[in-house]
């Protein structure tokens, strides 16, 4: 039996999120949203709902533009604290932040080490990912994607999007082949996905870090 903490990142969305919250209640399975800044802006009553209705609401930047290690200058409070104060009340209390891997990749190009300092300052915890089925590209295909990357026994972080592309239409269908599998849905992350929590390295940074990275800063 496998283990899924479900996410959807890039929303909210005004037409797509309130159909995905739709479908979690009616399937009783958790989940946390990432949201972007502008569209938290934009279509706040979505991220007021799933808060409501239980699950977690988590900072994925603002513009969701680059990726911070490859981003041109200080850009961590624009991007991190400028969403993390839109947020509000409807913060996750470990204040969960995900960093943008331009296309779900994982490596030193998540975080700048000025981006770095900021989430260890103020406090966040850095969540990861390690099953990403490609929903955004393709929006019929990534359901049997997923489907193998959550046979997979060690537990899932799996990363969808409730972004307007047709790919959430199929999301009812996966999880009730989920669910019938008998995959139990859990609302906290695998820790080996965990880079922070509440500001603290728990795990190496340095592979997550773009150079010159300071070994002194991962303590
Ligand atoms: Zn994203």
């Amino acid at each position: 039996m496998s283990t899924v903490t479900l996410s959807f990142d890039n929303g909210p969305d005004p037409d797509v999120t309130p159909a995905v919250l739709d479908i979690l209640r009616a399937r009783g399975v958790p989940a946390t949203f990432f949201v972007l800044g502008h569209k938290l802006a934009a279509h706040r009553a979505a991220a007021e709902r799933a808060h409501a209705e239980g699950h977690w609401i988590g900072n994925h930047t603002w513009s969701h533009t680059t990726p911070l290690g490859q981003a041109p200058g200080a850009v961590a409070e624009k991007e991190i604290g400028r969403t993390q104060a839109l947020i509000g009340a409807l913060s996750h209390p470990d204040r969960l932040f995900r960093p943008q891997g331009g296309g779900g990749a994982l490596g030193p190009h998540l975080l700048s080490g000025g981006a770095l300092r900021y989430l260890r300052n103020g406090g966040y915890t850095c969540v990861l990912w390690n099953a990403v089925p490609g929903d955004f590209h393709d929006p019929d295909g990534w359901v049997e994607t997923a489907l193998t990357l959550c046979a997979d026994p060690a537990p899932a972080a799996l990363v969808l999007h409730d972004l307007p592309n047709g790919a959430m239409r199929h999301l009812d269908r996966f999880l009730g082949m989920l669910l019938d599998r008998g995959t139990r849905f859990v609302q906290d992350f695998p820790a080996d996905c965990i880079l922070l929590r509440r500001g603290h390295a728990v795990r190496p940074l340095a592979n997550y870090v773009t150079a010159p990275f300071e070994a002194g800063a991962t303590s």
